[in-house]
């Protein structure tokens, strides 16, 4: 069982506990005769005391807090359990992405030295092939007194002639011969050059690879972050409302806890002082209706708590009438007490002898006094919602030996 269908079980106890012996707020505002209302054998229908609605209420309240609160921890544990994944994941990618860089690092060096080694290569041809261009234009084209000059030799003859221009025609062939290496030499560096470049792109791109995986996986980690981070607040957001629903349901039953304590020190105060009476026969017309033609809102009844088993039930029925509207002593007696009860408000019990007893809750105002002698139909206190109700209405009780009975077998 979940906590929160613990929670509405608990709920729902209190709803069939809410019989209660605690008034009931008025619900209804027709006026009829109560004596059509209900019979002395009517199953106890019982509607929920408003303190007891309000149980009902922060139950609810809380069984909702708590749906909250589960899916907000369950979200908070699948971003911890998804950022422990990618917290693994993370340094694989990390590590790849390291040695992806450091190749590229490798290959740039590579492609550097080669670089180099081209450009040295093109400039030894550019000077190479500039010189033999030169020489070539002085041999055959050009100037020969200057090309003469510029070896330093002075032509005289034509032997002389023919023999320095044997002697330029070597020089020619050799240099050409070096320009070829040259040539060759950048040609293979040009070559080694496009080679690494081809390789520096590779490794760039497989760099790159690695770098969206590492990134992806760090962006994930920090949205995940921030769905934890979220769900923490959610969750104690909900920590914090159940806290205080809670403490609100407390209060509400501690209030009907002390109902029910109220009651039964009625119960010992009226069996005390009635121990020696003999006890008459319930009827119809016993008693009187304290509020002539007053509907009733909620009538007596017993219920069996589901949960702890023991039977807690409305102990009087409620008339609905309108704050002010005299109450009426339902036979002769006197007046036992009359004044604050706590949850009962201004509440009056009359002792009518042969162990009767009635009870008068809820009261704007008392207008008899204890050890008063009172009369049947004479008014003895006003309607009111003092005590634990929060609408106008008269809790009426009858006690047998200070017992409550279902006031319809008297009236
Ligand atoms: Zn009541």
């Amino acid at each position: 069982m979940t906590r929160a269908t613990r929670i509405l079980v608990v709920a729902l106890a209190l709803v069939a506990g809410a019989v209660a012996m605690v008034p009931a707020r008025a619900a209804t505002t027709t006026t009829r005769p109560a004596t059509s209302n209900s019979s002395p054998t009517a199953p106890a229908q019982v509607q929920l005391s408003n303190l007891s609605k309000k149980i009902v209420e922060a139950s609810r309240e809380e069984s909702e807090l708590l749906k909250k609160l589960d899916a907000a921890n369950a979200r908070k544990s699948a971003s911890a359990q998804r950022i422990t994944e990618l917290d693994q994941e993370l340094p694989a990618a990390q590590a790849k992405f390291a040695a992806a860089s450091e190749r590229l690092a490798v290959v740039d060096g590579e492609l550097a030295v080669a670089e180099e080694r081209l450009s040295r290569a093109s400039a030894q041809l550019k000077f190479g092939k500039s010189a033999l261009k030169q020489r070539a234009i002085d041999a055959y084209v050009g100037r020969p007194d200057a090309s003469m000059l510029s070896v330093g030799v002075r032509v005289a003859t034509f032997r002389e002639y023919v023999a320095l221009r044997q002697y330029m025609n070597a020089v020619i062939r050799t240099h050409t011969r070096i320009v070829h290496q040259y040539d060759d030499l950048q040609r293979g560096a040009a070559d080694l050059q496009d080679a690494v470049a081809r390789r520096r792109a590779e490794a760039k791109a497989q760099r790159d690879v690695v770098a969206r995986e590492r990134n992806n996986i760090a962006a994930a980690r920090t949205s995940q972050e921030q769905a934890r981070t979220q769900a923490a607040s959610s969750a104690a957001e909900a920590a914090n409302l159940l806290k205080e629903v809670r403490g609100r349901r407390a209060e509400f039953q501690a209030k009907y806890n002390q109902l029910k304590a109220q009651s039964d020190a009625i119960a010992r105060l009226l069996k005390g002082r009635q121990s020696g009476q003999t006890t008459a026969p319930s009827g119809k017309g016993v008693l009187s209706s304290p509020i002539p033609g007053a509907a009733i809102s909620s009538t007596f009844g017993p219920r069996v708590h589901p949960i702890f088993g023991d039977v807690r039930m409305h102990t009087g029925v409620d008339f609905d009438a309108s704050e002010g509207t005299p109450i009426h002593a339902a036979a002769d007696g006197v007046v036992v007490s009359a004044g604050p009860q706590g949850g009962y408000g201004n509440a009056t019990i009359i002792d009518h002898g042969n162990s009767l007893a009635t009870l008068y809750a809820h009261q704007s105002r008392i207008a008899v006094a204890a050890g008063q002698s009172v009369k049947r139909g004479q008014v003895i206190g006003y309607v009111g919602h003092t005590g634990y109700a929060t609408g106008p209405h008269l809790h009426f009780e009858v006690r047998v030996n200070g017992t409550p009975v279902d006031p319809m077998r008297y009236l």
